[in-house]
């Protein structure tokens, strides 16, 4: 696999340079262990040339640009991610070590974003409010400025997608830091929105280390605002960094999500989702669901019928597409597997299987469902980012209440149950930013608003909801007798 560009440069005012400091960091295959490639190791000397590009954007032609045409240009965007379905998920496979199938997905949710946000792009308006005779008052949506933007490994596509299609249908212009294990796709959407005919500067890729190019990105004075996936530990130095501006962020934390499910549910309907929703990207999902609970009248049967589905389970190299992939790294594997000696060998339910032959450099973990655990146990408590899920009884509908929102998070969760009433309270009682009832995910929703509360986060990206976050309103008063 290589790239059609060199990704050992940074993307600045549409043009690709050496870094300031002409270092560079590894690429490493996840499936393997080796190197294929070397990304830039940005530093605040490229993140400040990045935003005075994006400044200058502002200044020029993208800031004057109608916002039906900043539409047009996402819409070729989209075409274009198409049109490379194959070549970008072969890169997002191999430098994240995701299944080739859950890579494609992965393109199409980018394509999706495109598209979503083209459509929005000039359909975002202001209000006129009544008010005193003698007014005319009208509100203004105007883009911050120069926004920034922390994307993690575990999708860059897809976040990259929902985070810069937003910023940019609403006018602003993007500093984008992608995660040092997984960079490729980041840079080359930069290529392609470039292609799609997007002005020099609106979208602007630094790669290198979080505590380097992406602590420089968040203190930066220029920066209006700041939208961060990441961990709960970073995400407070964002948060910290943009205070110090006093600028807007928006944080998406990840979660410990649960799926309820209730003696009335539809299993069969359930189990897919169940299993599915804890071990996709192997587990490394900022909304994946790792806990399952299951009221006690069932709970022997989804614990038989998930360790059945666990054991079909089986974890190789990503462009082998099976089920499940490598993590993302070593430190990661050494993570899930800290976790995992958490457990007695009596409460590992089902294990998934290692396929034959596996590259010895490879990162590979068994999926593990775990039962007999309490909920306040760590396992139950605390985001592994691997996949790994505990299994929880409940005894009714406050029980299962109460150990749901048992966690200091509150990302997603899931009720399966046939009965409409309690699908309702539930809804409404659950902490989560968003609730599924009877599914999981709905499969992605790119017009779907999501965010978190708690250590999951706040604010909301996706959906037309974003296009508010990526704005600063502006009251107009005009009096004139
Ligand atoms: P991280 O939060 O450190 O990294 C995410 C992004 O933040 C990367 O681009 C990184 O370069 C950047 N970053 C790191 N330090 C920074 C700083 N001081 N200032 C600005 N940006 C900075 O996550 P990680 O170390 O890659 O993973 C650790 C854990 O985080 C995982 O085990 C998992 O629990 C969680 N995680 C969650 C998500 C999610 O989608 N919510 C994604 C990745 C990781």
């Amino acid at each position: 696999m290589t790239p059609w560009f060199d990704p050992s440069r940074v993307f600045i005012g549409g043009e690709w340079h050496a870094p300031a400091g002409c270092e560079t960091l590894p690429v490493i295959d996840p499936s393997t262990g080796e190197e294929i490639a070397r990304i830039a190791r940005g530093s605040a000397a490229d993140i400040d040339a990045a935003v005075i590009a994006a400044e200058q954007a502002l200044a020029g032609d993208w800031g004057a640009m109608p916002a039906f045409q900043r539409g047009r240009i996402l819409a070729r965007l989209g075409q274009i991610v198409l049109d490379h379905t194959d070549a970008l998920a072969e890169m997002e496979a191999r430098d994240v070590g995701k299944p080739l199938t859950q890579a494609r997905n992965d393109v199409i949710a980018l394509a999706r974003y495109c598209e979503f946000y083209a459509g929005a792009a000039d359909k975002l308006h202001g209000q006129t409010i009544p008010f005193q005779p003698g007014f005319t008052v009208y509100t203004l949506r105007e883009p911050h400025g120069v926004t920034g933007h922390i994307v993690p490994w575990n999708y860059p596509m897809q976040i990259i997608g929902r985070s810069i299609g937003a910023a940019l249908a609403t006018g602003n212009a993007c500093v984008l830091k992608p995660a040092e294990e997984a960079c490729l796709t980041a840079l080359a959407f930069a290529d392609l929105a470039h292609m799609a005919g997007l002005p020099p500067g609106a979208l602007n890729v630094v790669p290198g280390l979080g505590a380097e190019a992406g602590a420089a990105l968040t203190a930066h004075p220029g920066i209006r605002h700041v939208s961060f996936t990441g961990s709960v530990a970073t995400g407070r130095k964002v948060q910290a960094a943009a205070a110090e501006n006093v600028v807007p962020v928006t944080l998406e934390l990840g979660g410990k999500s649960p799926q309820l499910v209730f003696a009335d549910a539809d299993l069969d309907a359930a189990l897919p989702f169940l299993v599915n929703a804890g071990v996709q990207n192997a587990g490394q999902t900022c909304s994946a669901s790792s806990r399952i609970l299951v009221e006690r009248a069932v709970y022997d049967e989804v614990c038989a019928r998930m360790a059945e589905a666990y054991h079909a389970l089986t974890v190789g190299p990503a462009m082998n597409d099976l089920r499940v992939g490598p993590l993302i790294s070593a430190r990661q594997k050494g993570i899930v597997e800290h976790y995992l000696a958490m457990a007695d060998p009596a409460q590992i339910l089902a294990r998934g299987q290692l396929a034959e032959g596996l590259p010895d450099g490879g990162h590979y973990v068994a999926p593990a469902l775990i039962a007999g655990i309490a909920p306040d146990h760590a396992l139950a408590q605390e985001e592994i980012f691997g996949p790994v899920q505990v299994i929880l009884p409940f005894e009714d509908e406050e029980d299962a209440i109460r150990i749901a929102n048992g966690t200091p998070y509150g990302l997603v969760a899931s009720v399966w149950s046939r009965d409409g009433a309690r699908q309702m309270r539930l809804a409404k009682r659950l902490r989560a930013g968003q609730v599924f009832l009877n599914n999981y995910g709905a499969a992605g929703g790119v017009e779907l608003p999501f965010g978190g509360t708690g250590l999951s986060g706040h604010g909301r990206e996706k959906g037309f909801e974003a296009l508010y976050a990526f704005t600063s309103l502006k009251t107009v008063a005009a009096h004139h007798g």
